[in-house]
């Protein structure tokens, strides 16, 4: 069958902070509602890469594509209206307001003005299985909570892609599974999906696609079974 077209392509994409390079010629599409995990060592550049791709930075070099349309050089806002949204590897609520406003806030920003904010907050909840919590301080919440309400924040503001930065790390298993539901069922609404997380195993209840990055680089990027199996992957997690 033909592939559709990319919902999101990045081509030849680098990083360099100062003198460190933190990403290199990274190239990947991701097709609309596609499901990828990205894994590989701390320090690989996998959050450098969510992190241009939701147009946190400019990139060193490279091209961003979404839907058709050059957002290499958008900046986060764009991006965020356009339908791209990221939540942060460490949960940046404001810790001030409740989880209902937090998410509130990020539904005002993110799409249809005002009026529809509310309507759009308490559906992300509810999908986040967040309403019980909805009028608690989000400073008050455990770490699961902090996660689940960073991913209703970001699903809040509409995406057709978000890109989720581990948002599974150290929570129990029990968490992750319940994370891993949460994460299902916001692709089963058809909404695209990165999502960094060290734990293969929980990824791939969800992700059919496996992409390995290593020295900022895409070193594997394909069919789950076959990527765990690369050498190359094996040798990356073995000499860190
Ligand atoms: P990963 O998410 O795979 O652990 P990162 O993308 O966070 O890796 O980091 C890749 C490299 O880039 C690391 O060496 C990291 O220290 C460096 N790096 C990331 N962000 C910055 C930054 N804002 N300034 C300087 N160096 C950075
Ligand atoms: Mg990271």
């Amino acid at each position: 069958a033909a592939r559709a077209a990319p919902i999101l392509s990045a081509r030849n994409l680098g990083k360099s902070f100062g003198a460190l390079r933190a990403m290199s010629e990274v190239t990947l599409d991701l097709a609309p509602g596609e499901a990828v995990g990205i894994v590989g060592p701390n320090g690989a550049g996998k959050s450098t890469l969510l992190a241009a791709l939701a147009g946190s930075f400019l990139p060193s070099e490279g091209t961003i594509t979404f839907d058709g349309r050059d957002i290499t050089r958008a900046g986060a806002a764009e991006v965020c209206h356009l339908g791209i949204a990221k939540t942060h590897q460490i949960p940046k609520p404001f810790d001030g307001l409740t989880v209902f406003e937090n998410v509130r806030v990020a539904a005002a920003f993110g799409g249809g003005g005002d009026h529809a904010a509310d309507e759009v907050a308490y559906d992300a909840l509810k999908l986040c299985r967040m309403l019980p919590l909805a009028n608690q301080r989000a400073e008050r919440l455990g770490l699961l909570d902090r996660k689940r309400l960073e991913v209703a924040r970001a699903l809040a503001t509409g995406p057709r892609v978000i890109l989720l930065d581990e948002v599974g790390g150290g929570l129990t298993d029990a968490e992750a599974e319940e994370l891993v539901e949460i994460i299902r069922a916001i692709r089963a609404r058809g909404t695209a999906i990165i999502w960094i997380e060290h734990i293969v195993h929980v990824l791939l209840q969800v992700a059919e696609r496996l992409i390995c990055m290593d020295a900022g680089r895409v070193i594997a990027d394909g069919d789950p079974e076959a990527v765990m199996k690369d050498p190359q992957v094996m040798e990356a997690y073995l000499g860190h």
